[in-house]
């Protein structure tokens, strides 16, 4: 390990030093990547390479059963169940390019099956285990799915209605029966039992096919986005600089892989690095969370602001009652994350919460706080060294770059990064909609200031045009999430022919607070103070809970059609509560 007494040096510790030097081509040398070859095949970089050379006994994975037991993979055992996953598919007839899905929660087999499927050179897709049949359809037929694999529960509940509906879908794997029901029904055990775990890798172009994951939906139909082999170099740089993986390191990303977050960086980045990754198949839970991180001594820990705002909720002091002092590095990604809860993580685990920006189009990481850098509490950080950001209008002419720092405006990435997607999926007319010129324009609005952090300001589609404002509710929601009784807050903006649109709050409160008149006026009193009348709410209304996506986000489009009585649009994500 690279240190200096007990301070790890970072890997990234001269940001501008390193934007002035980083080539991707490096990063391909790095990794040896060449025009084709088995050795640009995801997998040979994340498993097999290291399965090979001295990491072979390294566990990779690490599987946290409900009773707290787990299952440990090696790097060399790794390789062997994905090749034996590999030869499966490869024996059902399965051709490159085309693709399997999964639809299981944090099993081994979904992880064998990601890397097994990349490994064989055909595309791998995830999908959310609890997504209803309607969901799971819709992507099985967009994605056109050969191969599924999946549990009996899931598949007796959910996919067996969907067969008849899905005649390209030529085999169902199923995680947990022990002979196979049928041509068409297969038992996993029995596959892999009868399968080689020697498979040679055939050879992939950095260019070929990979990872098909779908979006959000979060402002509306989930569109597939498809990645290629080369997204590699950027899960493995994004690793090394934003994550600071060093040689044995404990990282755990909570993410489940049915997002792309948990693909990018609950599979490939920490492998591609060579670390070991801890996999809690029980969902949240903040004593059970902060007890991993104690016992497995966790080092870097990758989350999401939903989850922090359920910790930062509960009165518990995690230092007072667990020793954490492996934790290194804590990360947030998926929706803005507040000054406050980046000052929360400083005052109790005694490192800012270090937030990152990206999406499911970009494969990976592109603006981030560094471990090494100064954080600005609520900013995004700055670009990634060889990602090129910036701000502009995009007007009939293109784009109109923005010059002035801290005027807002979309914000947009320079084409020509590895993992940036290559298509939606069947919607050839709206992936070439989201570029102009030479830039990626991505939905979200950012302001950049004067020393090149950018600060998130909404989705553009979330901007509220209020008495000649332009207010994004991320900005209403943070200052609202500093009064004392507020627990989570959601923005709209509700039409009102004199103003445009006003600023409406839907309010989730603290335990031991009462939803009555009074507070609702000390909140707003306290939202103008800080806000000004223009920009706080006019409206507040109390709610037990907040819609969201699986993944953790805010749906507003769902509170603003309910509260306009419209109708409610694709909800396949929405978060049961
Ligand atoms: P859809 O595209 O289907 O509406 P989605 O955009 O929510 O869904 P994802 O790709 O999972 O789907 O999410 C990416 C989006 O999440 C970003 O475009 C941005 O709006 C938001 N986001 C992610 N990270 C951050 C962050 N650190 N700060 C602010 N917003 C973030
Ligand atoms: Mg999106």
């Amino acid at each position: 390990m690279i240190s200096t007494g007990n301070k790890i040096i970072n890997n990234l510790s001269d940001y501008e030093k390193e934007r002035t030097s980083f080539s991707w081509e490096t990063v391909g040398r790095d990794l040896d990547l060449g025009p084709e070859g088995s050795g640009n095949n995801i997998t040979h970089l994340a498993v097999d390479c290291h399965a090979q050379g001295k990491l072979k006994e390294i566990v990779a994975f690490r599987f946290i059963n409900k009773d707290k037991t787990w299952e440990d993979f090696s790097y060399l055992r790794l390789k062997e169940e994905t090749s034996r996953f590999a030869n499966v598919i490869t024996g059902l007839g399965l051709q490159k390019g085309e693709t399997v899905f999964s639809l299981a929660g944090r099993i081994p087999q979904l992880y064998i099956t990601a890397l097994g499927t990349l490994k064989s050179t055909a595309v791998f897709c995830p999908l959310f285990s609890v997504f209803g049949p309607e969901p799971v359809f819709q992507r099985l037929h967009k994605g056109e799915a050969k191969i599924l694999v999946t549990t009996l529960a899931i598949y007796e509940k959910t996919v067996k209605q969907l067969e008849e509906r899905l005649p390209s879908l030529r085999n169902i794997i199923l995680t947990d029966i022990e002979e196979h029901r049928s041509e068409k029904i297969l038992s996993w055990k029995r596959l892999m039992n009868e399968a080689s775990p020697d498979f040679q890798i055939p050879p992939t172009s950095p260019e070929d096919p990979a990872l098909l994951h779908f979006t959000s939906g979060t402002t509306g139909m989930p569109k597939g986005a498809l990645h290629v082999h080369k997204a590699v170099l950027t899960h493995y740089i994004t690793g090394k600089y934003v994550l600071d993986f060093h040689p044995g390191d404990i990282f755990w990303c909570t993410a489940d892989p049915g997002w792309v977050t948990g693909t990018s960086y609950g599979i490939i980045a920490p492998l591609v690095n060579g670390v070991t990754s801890v996999i809690d198949q029980e969902e949240f839970d903040a004593m059970r969370w902060y007890s991993i991180l104690e016992e497995q001594k966790v080092n870097i820990w990758y989350t999401a602001p939903t989850a922090i705002r359920r910790l930062m909720r509960m009165d518990i002091k995690p230092r007072e009652k667990f020793k954490l002092d492996a934790l290194r590095v804590i990360l947030s990604v998926g929706e803005p994350l507040s000054a406050e809860a980046v000052l929360w993580g400083e005052k109790n685990f005694g490192m800012p919460i270090l937030d990152n920006w990206w999406q499911t189009e970009t494969g990976g990481i592109m603006i981030a706080n560094y471990p090494a850098m100064q954080v600005r509490p609520g900013s995004m950080g700055k670009p990634l060294p060889g990602i090129q950001a910036a701000t502009a209008e995009v007007t009939e002419d293109g784009l109109k770059f923005i010059k002035e720092n801290g005027k807002q405006g979309h914000l947009v990435l320079k084409k020509g990064f590895p993992s940036l997607f290559r298509t939606y999926l069947h919607e050839e007319e709206r992936y070439n909609k989201c570029f102009v010129g030479d830039w990626y324009v991505t939905g979200d609005l950012a302001k950049m200031d004067e020393d090149g952090y950018f600060w998130f300001v909404g989705r553009a589609d979330d901007i509220i045009k209020t008495s000649g404002h332009m207010v994004g509710p991320f900005e209403v929601e943070s200052t609202l999430m500093r009064h004392h009784a507020v627990a989570e807050a959601a923005v709209i903006g509700k039409p009102e022919p004199s103003i445009g649109e006003l600023v409406k709050a839907f309010i989730v409160l603290k335990p031991g607070n009462e939803p009555n008149e009074d507070l609702k006026l000390d909140i707003t009193g306290f939202a103008r103070k800080h806000m000004g009348p223009a920009v706080a709410p006019k409206e507040i209304e109390f709610v037990e809970s907040v819609p969201k996506t699986r993944s953790g986000k805010i749906l507003r489009r769902l509170l603003k059609a309910r509260e306009l009585g419209l109708p409610e649009g694709d909800i396949s994500t929405l978060e049961k509560t």
